[in-house]
């Protein structure tokens, strides 16, 4: 009964849960309950930074989190890309693939890559095993998780690894949204956009979401920040109360950057790790 409320589009739902009497307290498996309890964590940008990656994860555990949710780029840049695949199949949580993920599978030529992330990614492509190659093959662009949506770059060309930097970036994605909130990443740097009688960005740390508005959520990055503070970035989306926050987790960025000098990487890849650029 509580998987078939869970996979009804959200106008249903509301419908339902309109329809359901409220169980009485210390009711814990009401499809109402186990519905309004829901509260994703969703990361993205993890870029093999497994310390990241595991600091994310227990605080989200310490949130209260029920749910996880990946926005891609598992893979390139870190030392840790083989741990990062092993801990998302575990997890078994909803996926999409990246730019990084996508190029780690492919055979080609990576000379139009700058020469940092060149190196990062004929590394990378070196530890992958097959199943790990067939895991990042097999990842989707665009999902719909429950009410809402996930895609790593944009909606309008999700294939074309397109940067949002710009109310006009995000109009473009929000004509292919048919969802009130959608989740994305790649920028590696936390922002919204909302969508009302026009679309403006809005630089927040929290945000309740209202009906007849649409909410374009980019999360920041698990494991690379770009926005000049170095400490992990994640969102909540609290469903009960319709609520969306970005965290920021402190990590043990020391041993995330010896790795990377230990692997033989490009040293500024771990001291941008510092600088949050
Ligand atoms: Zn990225």
């Amino acid at each position: 009964m509580q998987i078939g409320v869970l996979l009804l589009p959200s106008y249903c739902e509301k419908l339902y849960l309109w329809l359901v009497p409220t169980p009485p307290p210390g009711t814990p498996d009401s499809p109402r309950g186990a519905i309004q309890r829901m509260k994703y964590a969703i990361f993205g940008d993890i870029h093999a930074n497994l310390e990241a990656f595991q600091a994310v994860l227990e605080d989200a555990a310490q949130q209260g989190c029920t749910d996880r949710v990946c926005v891609g780029d598992i893979v390139g840049y870190g030392a840790n890309p083989r741990e990062c695949i092993a801990m998302i199949k575990e997890m078994g949580c909803p996926v999409v693939k990246g730019n990084h993920d996508e190029e780690a599978v492919l055979e080609t030529s990576l000379e139009g890559l700058n020469p940092l992330a060149r190196q990062a990614m004929e590394w990378t492509r070196a530890q992958l095993d097959p199943d790990d190659r067939a895991f990042l093959k097999s990842l989707k662009l665009v999902r719909q998780v429950r009410d809402f949506t996930i895609v790593h770059a944009t909606l309008d060309t999700p294939g074309s690894w397109t940067y949002v930097t710009n109310k006009f970036d995000a109009m473009a994605s929000f004509s292919y949204q048919f969802t009130q909130l959608c989740f994305y990443g790649h920028t590696h740097t936390p922002r919204i956009y909302v969508k009302g009688d026009s679309v403006e960005p809005v630089e927040f740390m929290n945000v309740r979401l209202e009906m007849g508005r649409k909410y374009f959520v980019n999360i920041g990055s698990t494991g690379q920040p770009r926005d000049g503070d170095w400490r992990s970035a994640y969102a909540i989306y609290d469903v009960a109360n319709q609520e969306v926050t970005i965290r920021r987790v402190e990590y043990d960025i020391q041993t995330a950057q010896d790795k990377i000098i230990d692997a033989g990487l490009p040293e500024m890849l771990a001291h941008r790790l510092s600088l949050g650029k």
